[in-house]
This record gives C-alpha cells, structure tokens and sequence, in this order.
C-alpha cells in the first residue's frame, strides 16, 4: 500500500489537497497524482518545491494564481485537450477553499474534463473537528473583513444563522476580529485554533469575552481558524429582550443598549437597535402625552 501506486493516471484536472503545516499530512493517493501528472499548477511554486523536495520528486511546476490564471488557463485546457493529467494545488490545505482554482475548475467542467478530487487537509475541517462546537451544520465564512466596519457588517449578517461559524483569520488581525465578534454575538461560545499540525498548535476554547482577553492569544503571530457557536436555540423572548432593552436605554444611547442587551441575551445586536430605537421613540410618544 506504499505510494507511488504506478497504477495508470486517467486524464483530467486533479484538485489536491496538501500539508496545513505538517508536511506528513500528505495522502498517498495525493503523492500518486504528483508523481504521475504531467503538469503540477501551484499557487507559489517555491512553497510547493518544498513539499516536493520532502517526498523526492522532481517535477514541471507552473504557477497558478489569480494574477497568473488568465494566461495558464488556455494552455492547462489545451494539455486536457490532449489527455493530459493536471494537479492543481495551493500553498496550504485544499485548492479553492480561500485559495486560487474556481476559475480553472470551472472552465475545466464547462469544457466537459474530468475534474477529481483528491481529499486532504483543510485548516476549516481540522479546527472544527477539535473547537468542541456543534458539527451537524456549520457555515464556513472565509476571511474576515480587514476594516472593522465591513467586519462586524459581515458578523451582524450572519448573527441570526442557526450554525457553528467558521472564520480564517491572520495574527494580527485576531484581537480586533474577536472584540467585534463579541460586540455582535455576545458572549457565545467560541474556539481558536491556531498552526493547526505545526509546533505551536493551540486550540483555546471559551466564550468569546474570555477568548478577547485570553493571554494565550496575545501577539500577532500564526495561522488561524476562530470558529463561534450558533446563536440560542430557545432565544429570550420578545418581553425579556424588551424589558432589558427599557432598562438599559434609561442609561444608554440605542446602539450601546443594543450592544449591552446582545451580549447579555446573546441575540443579534442589529435587530435589538432596530427594536431600541422604536422602544425610544415610543417613550417619547408617551412623555409627549403627559
Ligand atoms: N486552502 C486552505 C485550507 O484548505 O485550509 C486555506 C488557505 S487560506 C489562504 C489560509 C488561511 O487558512 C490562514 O490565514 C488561516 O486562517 C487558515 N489556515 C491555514 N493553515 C492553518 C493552520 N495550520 N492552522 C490554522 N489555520 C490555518
């Protein structure tokens, strides 16, 4: 059962999945389709050497990226013309997963090639199966938002989504990323896990207040994955959210209220203002009449 299996390569565009970190993440059906292609498509050609160089192959290696695709396309789709057998990968993990490929997988079906997958890795599947979250649904989110306006916009979207989220994000973009996660979600259980299968692998778990604050997580280094609990099955009820709502709107302006009574109910912080700024005015209706 030892790669390779020298078994024939049937022609057609193979999507592989590589190492996240751990170089002996690799499958052997994955070092089959390397040794036998007849091109491998990397997203960075030297990343990929090095996952080459470590199993001793030696191999054509063209670059394929989003500022590369249009050119490589045509001829990648002449060499399937001809029976040719592709092996495209990324960096990391699984092509097209927040990585380069969709276009060429795309044109590649349309064409009418055959396009195979071949399983690995992938840092969003890894980290759910150790965050200790909800599996049975789950709504990967990709990348974050760089701005923090955009940012919480995209966690206020996805607020009222009955799934475990899942988010890749950078190092020095955590802290940020988790205080806006605690502002719109509240403090709903969460997990980061960060270099997944590489030497400072840390997963730490907790509700998102206590992760914002998590000296574990401090510094901007590493690759992550930060993935948040579904909002409540059984959400406050309506007069529940309302009274808090009055009470905190007797101290606050609408958005801070709506702010303090998410985290505290763990409700989604958009329809809480909308609700705030109607309970306001409402108020004022009622002093207008006195
Ligand atoms: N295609 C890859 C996959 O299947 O996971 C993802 C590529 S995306 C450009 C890179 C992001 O994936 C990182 O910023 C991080 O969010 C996540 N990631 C990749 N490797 C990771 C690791 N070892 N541990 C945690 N997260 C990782």
């Amino acid at each position: 059962m030892k790669p390779p299996s020298g078994a024939p390569l049937a022609p057609g565009l193979y999507v592989v999945s590589t190492p996240i970190g751990n170089l002996r993440d690799l499958t052997f059906r994955a070092l089959d389709v390397l040794t036998a292609a007849d091109l491998v498509l990397a997203e960075d050609t030297r990343v990929t050497a090095k996952l080459l160089n470590a199993y001793d192959l030696s191999k054509k290696v063209e670059r394929y990226d989003d500022h590369a695709g249009e050119r490589v396309r045509p001829k990648v789709m002449a060499l399937l013309a001809e029976g040719g057998r592709v092996a495209l990968v990324s960096d990391a993990g699984t092509p097209l997963v927040s990585d380069p490929g969709y276009r060429l997988v795309r044109e590649a079906i349309d064409a009418g090639y055959a396009v195979i997958p071949i399983p690995g890795a992938s840092a969003a599947l890894a980290a759910l199966a150790v965050a200790g979250l909800p599996t049975d649904r789950f709504l990967f989110a990709g990348f974050t938002p760089v701005k923090s306006g955009p940012r919480r916009a995209m966690f206020e979207e996805l607020a009222g989504v009955r799934s475990t989220l899942v988010f890749y994000e950078t190092g020095p973009r955590l802290a940020d990323s988790l205080a806006d996660m605690l502002a719109v979600f509240g403090p709903r259980e969460a997990a980061v896990a960060r270099e997944l299968t590489k030497l400072y692998e840390t997963v730490v778990r907790g509700p998102l207040d206590a992760l914002a604050v998590d000296s574990r997580l401090q510094g901007p280094k590493g690759e992550i994955v930060v993935l948040v609990a579904p909002g409540r099955e059984t959400a406050a009820a309506p007069e529940d959210a309302d009274r808090a709502l009055t009470e905190a709107l007797a101290r606050l302006k609408p958005a801070d209220a709506a702010s303090e009574v998410a985290k505290a109910l763990g409700l989604p912080r958009r329809d809480l203002y909308r609700r705030a700024l109607t309970l306001k005015e409402e108020a004022q209706i009622e002093e207008g009449k006195k």
